[in-house]
């Protein structure tokens, strides 16, 4: 699996030039002459020229309802992404303009774009929803930049469709935050993800257990197909539109399968290995979800709708994240498996377009591909180049000993960079964060002479480590207080600073130290559940 890696982009990347695109021709004339600045004898768009190719709205009626989004009054920017902007080759100039918000939020319509709100079906905790969609999202319209990558613009909070059930369509200004800044952060620690793009908040309550202002999210991601958007045609027993879905997905974003004879059984199964993968970084980088439903689950092995997740800081795998999972089903050591049941379901749904054998094959593949990975990461956590039996024995013992002696898991990685090997060794910083600190020299007897073994060099590897273990993780209560600023204050500049932080996790910024360290202890739990 690990040489496929090699060979193999991931599906949210977009390969340049490739996708022919009519609409990258320079119009003759600018449509609204005022709103182009060139640069470079390039016409720049601002936000409401972007040109737009809603590929999604040409599939059959039965996979959307078109929609329009319900703006809030007065709208407002919270927070612009200069790096998401620049996907869509905007600078964020052409975003600073005193209409621009209400473009966003749908209270000027965005010529070109074609919005609707996407269906799709899910198994959530482990049982079959047979109708979902989009329920406070909106699919804007796809934009296609000059390199030819095409962007899904999804507007979430943007109220009510014909999926929102008891729901009302909107979401509050502190789950947009979170959303905004995972996004950048697992970005940042170069994890696949949908990228937020913006934040507006306008003048509207929106009730949860109190009451909050209410926002909404631009996020990008080149599709926004769910495992679930597949389940929803299986179950109903609409094959013709499962198979128009699977080509659809293909022709997009697996286009290398798309002369292959056996092209379904070859996209399940990279998407199989993709998930793999991605739950494999989310592992080692302490991370969990929160949510892993299958409508919550990304065709493209991105990680997609951040509810209540959160990084780790004391390692514990029993670890749940998410205030309604009481029985821990999505807890962090269960990830691992949760995906495997997951392929089960793509794999179940796909089962009219592929053999049995194909069938039963996805989770193994799954498996397999997220096995490799994992113990690929955590031996370069752990600074080691070299492959040897028995690392998983010392990844494992290692991680016990942090359990019991309840060390931070991010602190720690990132401090095992300085780890010595000269005699006397000088490993206080490191063995200090442990109780039973002789317990850990003895993991620290095993641990040099497996560098000794591959002839590891100190001051390389620790450059090499600091690459690999971040010194900054969106911690919870870094996320809170920008939540707390924004929500009681309309003061947001906390989460600038947080995006500017996140961008660039494994370097150490000047006056950023305290980003660093864990929660002050004995600070109050921060509770988060589903939907907010
Ligand atoms: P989530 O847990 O956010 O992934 O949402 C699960 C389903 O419920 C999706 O179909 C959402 O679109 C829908 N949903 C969640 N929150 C709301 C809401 N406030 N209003 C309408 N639909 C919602
Ligand atoms: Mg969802």
């Amino acid at each position: 699996m690990s040489r496929w890696t090699e060979t193999r982009r991931h599906p949210s990347y977009q390969a340049k030039n490739t996708i022919h695109n009519p609409r990258l021709v320079k119009p003759s004339k600018p449509v609204v002459a005022e709103y182009f600045t060139v640069q470079d004898n390039t016409h720049m768009h601002q936000f409401h020229t972007l040109p737009f190719d809603n590929t999604y709205v040409r599939l059959p009626d039965v996979f959307f309802e078109r929609v329009t989004p319900t703006p809030f009054p007065h709208p407002h920017v919270v927070s612009i992404n200069p790096a998401v902007a620049e996907l869509l080759d905007l600078t964020p100039d052409a975003m600073q303009y005193p209409t621009f918000a209400e473009y966003c939020c749908g209270a000027k319509p965005l010529p070109g774009s074609d919005p609707l709100a996407m269906l799709y079906a899910g198994h959530q905790f482990g049982h079959y929803v047979p109708q979902l969609g989009d329920g406070r999202a909106i699919l804007l319209g796809e934009v296609r930049n000059q390199k030819g990558e095409k962007w899904d613009l999804h507007l979430k909070g943007a109220g009510l469709t014909r999926f929102s059930r008891d729901g009302d369509g909107r979401a509050v200004l502190r789950s947009t935050i979170r959303e905004y800044l995972c996004g950048e952060a697992l970005h940042g620690l170069g994890i696949p993800t949908t990228r937020g793009l913006c934040i507006i908040s306008g003048e509207e309550v929106v009730y949860r257990e109190r009451p909050e202002p209410g926002a909404m999210l631009i996020r990008l991601a080149p599709s926004h197909v769910r495992f679930g958007t597949f389940e929803v045609f299986f179950y109903r027993q609409q094959y013709e539109h499962l198979t128009v879905l699977a080509d659809y997905v293909i022709q997009h974003h697996y286009p290398h399968l798309l002369e292959e004879q056996n092209r379904y059984v070859r996209f399940l199964h990279e998407v199989a290995a993709w998930t793999g993968h991605l739950i494999a970084q989310w592992q080692a980088v302490g991370w969990a979800h929160g949510v892993l439903n299958t409508d919550n689950m990304s065709i493209l092995g991105l990680t997609l709708d951040y509810g209540p997740f959160g990084f780790m800081e004391s390692f514990n795998p029993g670890f749940i994240c998410n205030h309604s999972d009481h029985q821990g089903r999505y807890s962090y050591q269960n990830q691992p498996d949760i995906g495997y049941w997951n392929i089960r379901a793509l794999a179940h749904a796909l089962s009219p377009l592929v053999e049995p054998d194909a069938v039963k094959a996805a989770p193994e593949i799954y498996e397999q591909a997220m096995l490799t990975r994992y113990a690929e990461l955590m031996r370069a956590k752990l600074g080691l180049e070299e492959a040897h039996a028995h690392d998983d024995r010392l990844v494992t013992d290692l991680l016990n000993l942090m359990q019991t002696n309840q060390v931070d898991y991010t602190t720690f990685f990132r401090s095992l960079s300085r780890f010595s090997q000269e005699f006397p060794p000088d490993n206080t910083g490191i063995r200090d964060q442990f109780v039973t600190r002789e317990v850990f020299d003895d993991w620290t007897v095993r641990y040099q002479e497996r560098l000794k073994a591959e002839k590891s060099r100190d001051e390389i590897r620790k450059s090499r480590m600091n690459q690999t273990n971040p010194h900054y993780i969106l911690r919870n209560h870094l996320v809170q207080q920008a939540i707390v600023q924004a929500t009681a204050h309309r003061d947001y500049s906390e989460i600038d600073r947080l995006l500017t932080l996140l961008k660039q996790p494994y370097t150490e910024q000047p006056g950023m130290e305290a980003y660093a360290n864990p929660a002050p202890s004995g600070s109050p739990p921060i509770i988060v559940s589903c939907s907010s």
